[in-house]
């Protein structure tokens, strides 16, 4: 399996090459490289092989997913979409319908996941959007915002309110009724392909209804929203080893008073602080892997823990390295530069870090708060 990683890895890194600057300028990644990439299956690394997938375990799939963040947080987005969606039919899916559409997301077919809605962000259980069955159909209507990865996708995972419960439908992209509405000048991960998404009267065969009945929503989302915050975290380990390669790099380099300014004591704290907070990150999210991998009970609160931890390092220490690149790394076409901006959004995707927070102290005053210890 270590083997498998390699090579996944050496392929995602052909793939982008010197790319990621020009795709976040021009905010688009080529499709036929994603799709290329989706049908090695490096998009949801952790389908099953039967499936087509890799067979990823969280650990593995981690590492990938902090390979392809640390050269494109754009490409990782693209990727965390796509495993978000291929882990929620995983899930939810029946045997039917996990044969049915995971070999189109491992044979180059691309998707985007939504739950966000005009007046339903943090609050998730303000959602609207239905899915009501027809006859022998289902109806979907709703508006989505953000939906990472629309602009390029097929396939839409769409959560809603069904019947007295929730559910996730499978949408094809070009249904009648879906109108995808590309965002513009997004701060970061500019080719990530985020679109608002409209669904009106979209009518769907019954069996596009994952699981085929009504599931309680904060299990849905939380299920869902658990592989992103995982993939997301790791992704955050990807931007925090860009930085630090970058600040290092240059601070043993450029010379300022006669010497490289890594021995002006000032900049080299900035260079151990880069290191501590990459090392924290990967620490964190290998523990966060390793409850996934064991089928830990911990495993939920690992992974926010492994989100809120990375998110909030990735942001500090992208800061940092444009501190210590200066003016070289204060422009469009610096990786510090577009690792400030990407790394901004992590603390808001996912789960916010005041919404990761607040699950925190749920989970001390639990543990802690009760005088148990
Ligand atoms: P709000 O919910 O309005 O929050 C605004 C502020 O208030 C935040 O700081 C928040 O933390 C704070 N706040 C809210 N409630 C509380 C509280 N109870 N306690 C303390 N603070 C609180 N959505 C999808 O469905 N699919 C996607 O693929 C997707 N991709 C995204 C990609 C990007 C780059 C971005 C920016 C967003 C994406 N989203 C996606 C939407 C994202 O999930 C939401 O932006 C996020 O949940 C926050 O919602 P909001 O923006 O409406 O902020």
């Amino acid at each position: 399996m270590a083997d498998r990683l390699a090579t996944a890895l050496a392929t995602v890194r052909s793939a982008v090459g010197d790319q990621a600057e020009r795709w976040d300028l021009t905010g688009l990644i080529p499709r036929p490289l994603l799709r290329e990439l989706g049908s090695a299956g490096l998009l949801c690394g952790q389908v099953a092989e039967t499936l087509g997938g890799l067979g990823l375990n969280s650990l593995e799939n981690g590492e990938l997913t902090a390979g392809t963040g640390e050269l494109c947080s754009s490409l990782r987005s693209v990727q965390t979409s796509q495993g978000m969606a291929a882990w929620t039919i995983t899930r939810f899916g029946l045997p039917e319908q996990l044969r049915a559409w995971l070999p189109r997301l491992t044979g180059g077919e691309l998707a985007a996941v939504g739950f966000s809605e005009p007046g339903a962000g943090s609050d998730l259980a303000a959602m609207v959007t239905t899915i009501r069955r027809d006859g022998d159909q289902l109806l979907v209507d709703g508006r989505k915002k953000w939906m990472t990865a629309a602009r390029y996708a097929d396939l839409l995972v769409v959560f809603g309110r069904h019947e007295d419960g929730a559910a996730a439908v499978v949408v094809p992209a070009d249904a009648p009724g879906v109108r995808i509405q590309p965002i513009s000048d997004p701060l970061g991960c500019r080719a990530a392909g985020h679109c608002d998404v409209e669904l009106e009267a979209v009518r769907l065969p019954a069996g596009n209804l994952l699981g085929g009945a009504a599931l309680p929503l904060p299990l849905l989302v939380t299920t869902a929203l658990a592989y992103g915050r995982m993939s997301v975290a790791w992704g955050c380990v990807g931007i925090l080893r860009a930085c630090l390669t970058a600040a290092t790099r240059h601070a043993a380099t450029r010379q300022q008073f006669g010497v490289p300014i890594s021995q002006h004591q000032l900049t080299a704290g900035h260079l151990a602080d880069l290191l501590v907070a990459e090392q924290l990150a990967t620490r964190v999210c290998e523990h966060a892997s390793h409850c996934w991998d064991a089928g830990s009970a911990d495993q939920v609160i690992a992974t926010v823990l492994a989100k809120q931890v990375g998110a909030e390092q990735a942001a500090r220490a992208a800061a940092t390295a444009v501190q210590v690149l200066a003016s070289a790394g204060a422009q469009d076409g610096a990786v510090v530069a577009r690792a400030y901006r990407d790394a901004k959004l992590m603390e808001i995707i996912e789960g916010s870090s005041e919404l990761c927070r607040l699950l925190l102290a749920e989970h001390a005053l639990a543990t802690h708060g009760r005088g148990e210890r």
